[in-house]
């Protein structure tokens, strides 16, 4: 049968000596045929010493590294599931994902061994494999024989595990299919520009959707090569994009992550001649951040998806990237979407709805969430949550999540376009704005700022901005200074924590 989900080791015969994969951290480089024969040893590993049947999981905690693509692409070959946990959870939040998804055994990096062992003996789980130099997961590779027999795996069988970030309540774990994450390459590869000369910086952590599929696995899929950070650094991602020698042409983060770039000191004299894209997406993009990149030449191309659609739902085009700056681009090939008035009917050109997406990559549904998986489905169709809306040549736009929304005054506010004007005023590093009740307006709008280091800004400075670019039930009428905002590790604001913190009307 056609292995839909082995790309490394077709790649291992058609390339063999081209470089698969680069682990920034330790230096290791891995052609083809290299990295093909390291994960066919762990395969053989996992299921002839560790045991691990086909539908296992098995479970990475790591910072990122190489190894954990290893895993991965072993699970696919046994027909265990891959189950990549966040590095930046604490004991009883890795304790509840890891109790959700039962885990057969749990592999993990040497500077995360506390927490692991801690949460694998909390769990009854075997701590079966260490990774580092010198650590067990090399002997187990270096002692292993290549795999000698394959799984008939489908592309309807799990491949993975996800859980999503957690910006709204607990993550859940959503079911990714080998369908999934193959319709997610062929979605992407046409408009992320995809190649077998695609030389990828990967700075996402790779136990998100975005680390993982945003372009990691995309690119390994053409055969390109991917450069893994250990963990986000602005200064060293600058470095390396400007670095010949390194010939990076792509790149994707997260809204923040272009954020620090474009605060960070070598910002100005970065050379970004050689990036065919910058794609950015997981949360609502400020407009003006986007102009903060054109200016540097850099039109970066918004996309929007989802860990439950493997990710890719919507993508912007490069020849759009500025006229259409702000819009997440049109639908990707093989999937459908709508957008959804409250009545289920759909809602026209321009109007506000909710967007719900269907195809081969949305997943078939949460893992042990009955409740979830009622509630989010309508003849197969997922409902996102996001409030969108279309123009009147196709475009896309991705307004905020419903559940953030607020009502002042009888109005519906969307967060996300009060942040974009904040975001004009050049003292302010970050800012957020949430709903806070309030007895005369029902609610009204409260802004979070941390302002630049360097720079004062005052509250009537805020004030008088908002009051000239924003419609009066939008201006917020509170505003709160704090160092920082907290972040989830995909980084993204976490307005739950904001909500609890300032949730209580002082207006
Ligand atoms: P949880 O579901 O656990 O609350 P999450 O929704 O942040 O967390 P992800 O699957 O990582 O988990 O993120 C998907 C969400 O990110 C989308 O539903 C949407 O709200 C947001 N998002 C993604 N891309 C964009 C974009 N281009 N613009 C605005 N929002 C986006
Ligand atoms: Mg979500």
């Amino acid at each position: 049968p056609v292995r839909y989900y082995d790309w490394i080791a077709h790649f291992g015969r058609r390339t063999p000596d081209k470089i698969a994969v680069i682990d920034l951290a330790s230096q290791r480089r891995l052609s083809y045929a290299e990295f093909d024969q390291r994960i066919s040893r762990l395969a053989s590993h996992l299921r002839d010493q560790l045991g691990v049947k086909r539908g296992d999981r098995v479970a990475v905690l790591a910072l990122n590294t190489t190894d954990t693509l290893e895993v991965q692409f072993a699970c696919f070959r046994i027909g265990a599931v891959f189950l990549p946990l966040n590095n930046r959870l604490t004991v009883p939040e890795l304790q509840f994902i890891v109790g959700d998804a039962s885990p057969s055994v749990m592999i993990h990096d040497t500077d995360l061994a506390e927490v692991a062992l801690t949460v694998a003996k909390l769990c009854n789980v075997a701590s079966a494999l260490l990774f580092g130099p010198g650590a067990s997961y090399e002997a187990a590779i270096a002692a292993a024989k290549p795999l000698d027999t394959h799984e008939s795996v489908t592309l309807d069988d799990i491949s993975t595990i996800m859980y999503t970030s957690g910006t709204t309540g607990q993550p859940k774990g959503a079911i990714i299919t080998h369908g999934m994450t193959f319709w997610n390459c062929v979605n992407l590869g046409g408009p992320a520009y995809i190649s077998p000369s695609t030389v990828l910086l990967t700075v996402l952590p790779l136990f998100h959707t975005g680390g993982l599929n945003c372009y990691t696995n995309p690119v390994l899929h053409s055969g390109g090569t991917v450069l893994i950070m250990r963990a986000f650094d602005p200064g060293l991602a600058l470095q390396l994009i400007s670095d010949v020698s390194a010939g990076i042409n792509q790149f994707f983060g997260v809204p923040s992550i272009y954020q620090f770039m474009a605060q960070h000191p070598s910002f100005a004299t970065a050379d970004f001649s050689r990036l065919v894209i910058g794609g950015v997406g997981g949360a609502p993009m400020p407009v003006p951040l986007l102009k903060v990149w054109e200016e540097r030449g850099v039109a970066l191309q918004q996309g929007y998806g989802m860990t439950e659609t493997s990710p890719a739902v919507l993508t912007l085009d490069k020849e759009d990237a500025v006229r259409k700056a702000g819009s997440s681009g049109k639908p990707v090939m093989h999937t459908e979407v709508r957008i959804v008035r409250p009545d289920g009917s759909d809602a026209g050109v321009d109007e506000l709805g909710e967007l719900w997406v269907r195809g081969p990559n949305v997943t078939p549904g949460y893992w042990n969430r009955p409740d979830a998986n009622a509630s989010s489905f309508t003849d197969g169709w997922l409902h996102t949550g996001d409030a969108t809306r279309v123009d009147a040549e196709g475009f896309y736009y991705i307004v905020d999540r419903w559940k953030d929304m607020y009502i002042s005054g009888g109005e519906n506010v969307y967060p996300a376009e009060v942040e974009n004007v904040l975001h004009q005023i050049p003292a302010i590093a970050e800012a957020a704005v949430i709903g806070i009740p309030n007895e005369q307006w029902g609610e009204v709008g409260m802004a979070i700022v941390a302002v630049r280091p360097g720079h004062t800004l005052a509250a009537e400075q805020i004030h008088a901005h908002c009051a000239a670019n924003l419609a009066r039930f939008k201006c917020p009428r509170l505003i709160e200074f704090v160092d920082a905002l907290p972040r989830n590790a995909t980084g993204k604001i976490h307005k739950p924590t904001l909500r609890n913190k300032f949730g209580v009307s002082k207006a």
